[in-house]
């Protein structure tokens, strides 16, 4: 007769977590995650240290483990979105857009680094995430490129209206 389970052997789901990831834009997609590890390998973060894994990562939101993913120091903000797991997931998972989300609900706590705050100030002034100097243009001449057009930033504006209504950038 198999042993019988002790209360402490099971995995309980945190659920409230994930309905909450599943209001994000495609925050629900970790669900079809059959942890195979394909988007492992191609990830640029991964060499930072042994910290990320986009796996990993899969599999603490199908167990719902939001505190250890939703917090300060999270290891989220090591994701580069470069989406080669996008490429690789068998299964369209897309892990870059649910860390994309969950990113959405760290900033939705003010858990923001500095250098994102910075990014996002860049972008919000400029209408690029990195400055652009005349050294760029000189660069891209070289390459018979035209010179970069200027931001329209009375659209730029428009459409992060909302976002700013609700603090994301502030
Ligand atoms: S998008 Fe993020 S998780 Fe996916 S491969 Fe790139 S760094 Fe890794
Ligand atoms: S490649 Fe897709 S299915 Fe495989 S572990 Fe990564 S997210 Fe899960």
């Amino acid at each position: 007769m198999a042993e019988s389970s002790k209360p402490d052997d099971v995995v309980r789901v945190n659920f409230a977590f994930r309905r909450e990831l599943a209001k994000k834009v495609e925050g629900d997609l970790a669900s079809f995650c059959y942890q195979c590890g394909a988007c492992v390998g191609d990830c640029p973060a991964t060499t930072y240290g042994d910290e990320f894994n986009p796996r990993e990562i899969m599999l603490k939101v199908l167990y719902g483990l939001g505190d250890e993913l939703i917090r300060e120091d999270s290891v989220l903000w090591q994701c580069t979105n470069c989406y080669n797991c996008h490429e690789r997931c068998p299964q369209e998972v897309k892990p870059v857009e649910v860390i994309i989300s969950m990113k959405n609900m760290l900033a939705d706590r003010g858990f923001i680094p500095p250098t994102a705050v910075k990014v996002i100030k860049t972008f919000m002034d400029t209408g690029r995430t990195a400055p652009i100097n005349p050294a760029v243009d000189k660069q891209r001449a070289k390459f018979g490129l035209a010179p970069m057009k200027p931001v329209p930033m009375d659209e730029i504006h428009r459409l992060l209206e909302p976002e700013v209504e609700e603090g994301v950038t502030s």
